[in-house]
């Protein structure tokens, strides 16, 4: 079996490990260089076989919990299944050795995905223009809300200081409206999990800039008086903005743009099924009505008479570049992708499935834990941890002992208006088996926090890494990467 034998650096500056460049080239970067970072041995690099690296990582890869390793159920997050034809498709060499900085005429094709996915996520969402630049859902609440700024500026209209916010809002909700400077200011929810009418109303005037909504919220609540909601914004010159990170309860079905909303911004990293968090990068594009079209972020992709794609920079009321280039292409091939393999029917049957699936397992679950709104869920449901707390066991361990089943913890603590929140999302990809499965475990969870509730505390007992003492890890964070290296 051949070694793999990494050259080895050697002391000194840099010189013999950049075999293109002579030292006389060197000398500028070397000269930079301070002394005490200068190499003073030789770097211990590990010889090992192919195989061992192949087992090495191959271990690595299966510590690592992913949708393709278990059930997922993490709410809000909507964890689906990601299809591997998508993959495939992004892996194309023409679409993967495209340059950035390539002329119009040499990329028609890729600008034609582009354009296309925009097309059907404007039909989808119900509005008229759309940017793809932005990286993940937070990047797009904070385009929506500087087109929002850039929007009553334009108007003159300077005492637009304020943004409310739901209660039950994603935490980047309150977090963008800050960033770009508004008031936040937060609107109750009333005992059937949707906004207060009252609450809302004694909070709407002329220094409202805009409300940011989630429908469903993030309950998994529709919010029944949404047409209400966006007259009386309306009404007082303020904006719409929607949520639109997780779109699986209502894609095909019902759209902000009919709900009143005036911008929105979806995260094709959870509704269109590409690949999330370590597996991403994301993206979550913002699409808006006539009203704010004019600041959408530069440049915006045209087609011109002839059908030719161009990059149109020539307009005068945008906010500008919101990322680098044109926002994360290979996460547009899969969402294309998504789109054609499901069809029209196809996205309308996944949130019929998606919201079924968590309906099921609401019935199943809700005699076991504390079910505060004891209604109709969309594509998922917020159960309470109460009783199990009253018995000495908080809805963190028992999110630990899910663990020990292969199965990854829900959502828990969020979202804030329920106390000890577990969040459940199962997604339409799960099987009735799997959720059934699902439903036995967390069955025997709750009898495990009866008979043996220290046997709880003490959990996980199965994965590699056994209860961290949180406290100590947000304290004195190491971030070693091995060991040894301490
Ligand atoms: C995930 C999520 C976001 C934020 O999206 P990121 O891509 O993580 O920035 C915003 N709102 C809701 C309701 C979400 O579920």
């Amino acid at each position: 079996m051949t070694k793999l034998i990494f050259e080895k650096s050697k002391p000194g500056r840099i010189s013999a490990n950049i075999p293109s460049l002579t030292n006389e080239q060197l000398k500028p970067i070397n000269d930079y260089i301070p002394e005490n970072y200068v190499r003073k041995d030789i770097a211990k690099l590990p010889e090992v076989s192919e195989v061992d690296l192949i087992r090495h990582f191959s271990e690595l890869a299966r510590r690592n919990f992913s949708i393709d390793s278990g059930f997922y159920p993490l709410g809000s997050c909507t964890m689906k299944y990601n299809p591997k034809i998508n993959e495939q498709v992004a892996r194309f060499e023409r679409l993967t050795k495209l340059h950035p900085k390539a002329p119009e005429e040499q990329v028609q094709g890729a600008l034609e995905i582009m354009f296309i996915l925009g097309e059907y996520l404007k039909e989808i969402s119900g509005f008229k223009a759309i940017t793809l630049q932005p990286a993940a859902g937070a990047h797009g609440e904070l385009t929506g809300l500087l087109m929002i700024k850039k929007y009553f500026e334009k108007l003159g209209d300077k005492k637009r200081t304020k943004v409310l916010v739901p209660d039950t809002a994603h935490g980047t909700n309150p977090a963008t409206a800050g960033m770009c400077g508004f008031k936040v200011i937060e609107i109750k929810s009333n005992s059937k999990g949707q906004v207060d009418l009252e609450s809302l109303k004694n909070n709407l005037d002329e220094e409202v800039a805009a409300i940011m909504l989630t429908n469903p919220n993030t309950l998994g609540i529709f919010e029944e008086d949404i047409l209400t909601i966006s007259k009386m914004v309306h009404k007082v010159g303020g904006l719409q903005y929607y949520d639109g990170a997780n779109l699986n309860a209502i894609m095909g079905i019902a759209r902000p743009g009919d709900m009143g909303f005036d911008v929105c911004h979806l995260n094709l990293h959870k509704t269109f099924s590409t690949p999330h968090g370590g597996g991403g990068p994301g993206a979550g594009v913002v699409c808006c009505n006539e009203k704010l079209e004019a600041f959408l972020p530069i440049p915006i992709l045209t087609k011109d008479k002839r059908g030719k794609y161009f990059w149109n920079y020539d307009k005068k009321d945008s906010i500008g570049k919101i990322k680098a280039y044109y926002g994360n292409f290979g996460m547009f091939v899969r969402a294309l992708a998504y789109i054609w393999a499901n069809g029209k029917e196809g996205l309308k049957q996944v949130s019929f499935d998606a919201v079924l699936n968590a309906n099921y397992l609401k019935n199943k679950l809700k005699k076991d834990f504390d079910l505060p709104y004891d209604i109709n869920c969309m594509h998922e449901f917020v159960l309470s941890g109460n009783r199990q707390k009253k018995q000495g066991v908080s809805t963190l361990s028992m999110a630990k002992r899910l663990l020990d089943f292969g199965i990854h913890a829900p959502t828990i603590y969020f979202p804030l208006v329920v106390q000890e929140a577990i969040m459940i999302e199962p997604t339409e990809t799960e099987s009735k088996e799997e959720l059934d499965n699902f439903v036995t475990i967390m069955k025997q969870v709750a009898g495990e926090v009866i008979s043996k509730p220290d046997f709880v505390n003490g959990a996980p007992y199965n994965t590699p890494v056994r209860r961290v003492d949180e406290t100590q890890a947000a304290r004195n964070l190491n971030l070693c990467w091995s060991l040894s290296c301490n």
